[in-house]
């Protein structure tokens, strides 16, 4: 896993060694920069994966933290995504 921390507002999002790096924050939109984080911090967090619908990108954020766009395309999500996702299953 890698991690991005936003330079606006501090989110960090994790995602695969295999998938690109984020185009912009997926709260504010600002740009990312990767930083180091050690497996026990991550451990220590409630994180919440989202996989966009529409360029199957996949990260993980603080489940506290509701993402707006997609980190790697135009997609928005809509604040009751993943509420939405299980009842329809
Ligand atoms: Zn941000
Ligand atoms: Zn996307």
């Amino acid at each position: 896993m890698k991690a991005f921390e936003c330079k606006g507002c501090s989110t960090i999002i994790f995602i695969k060694r295999n998938v690109k790096e984020p185009l912009w924050c997926p709260v504010c939109r600002t740009s990312m920069a990767e930083i180091k984080s050690k497996s026990k911090d991550r451990s220590k967090r409630k994180l919440k994966k989202y996989r966009c619908p529409e360029c199957e990108y996949e990260f993980l954020i603080d489940k506290n933290s509701i993402p707006y766009k997609c980190a790697n395309c135009n997609y928005t999500f809509t604040t009751t995504f993943g509420k939405l996702q299980e009842e329809r299953l």
